[in-house]
């Protein structure tokens, strides 16, 4: 095991500097103390690494900031688009959960339903006093 000179067991950190990317070595458990370096854990990197890896933590951290900067749009225009496809009107923050969304749409839903059937339910009286008449009328023929 390990000791720092404080005496105290080492625990192992990574380094994150542009010579050492990624490199792990053991450190002193105290944050802000004075123990000197105790070593590295890691065999030293090849230079082709050290070369390459500081570029794609940067590649890393900027995509990073595009995807929070995007999912930060995203929240605040997600309302507007599931409102916007759903055909749902938007009454600002009042719709603002999604249980209100589904609650309208239900409620649409069911309006179209009964609006159907009182259709069909037409449709069907207007056929029968159809058959009814035409019935009548070539009965009467004779
Ligand atoms: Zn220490």
């Amino acid at each position: 095991m390990v000791v720092c000179t404080c005496g105290k067991p080492a625990v192992v950190k990574t380094s994150w500097t542009n010579r050492n990317p990624g490199q792990r070595f053991f450190g002193c458990p105290t944050i802000g103390s004075n123990c000197p370096f105790l070593g590295w854990l890691d065999p030293p990197m090849c230079p082709r690494s050290v070369d390459i890896i500081p570029g794609l933590l940067r590649r890393i951290n900027a995509f990073r900031g595009v995807v929070e900067e995007l999912e930060e749009q995203r929240s605040k225009y997600k309302k507007f688009v599931v409102c916007d496809e759903l055909n749902v009107p938007w009454y600002g923050e009042r719709i603002s959960h999604l249980e209100d969304v589904l609650k309208h749409l239900k409620n649409k839903k069911e309006k179209k339903e009964k609006e159907r059937k009182e259709k069909e339910m037409k449709e069907k009286e207007m056929k029968k006093r159809k058959k009814k008449d035409d019935a009548e009328g070539s009965s009467s023929n004779f």
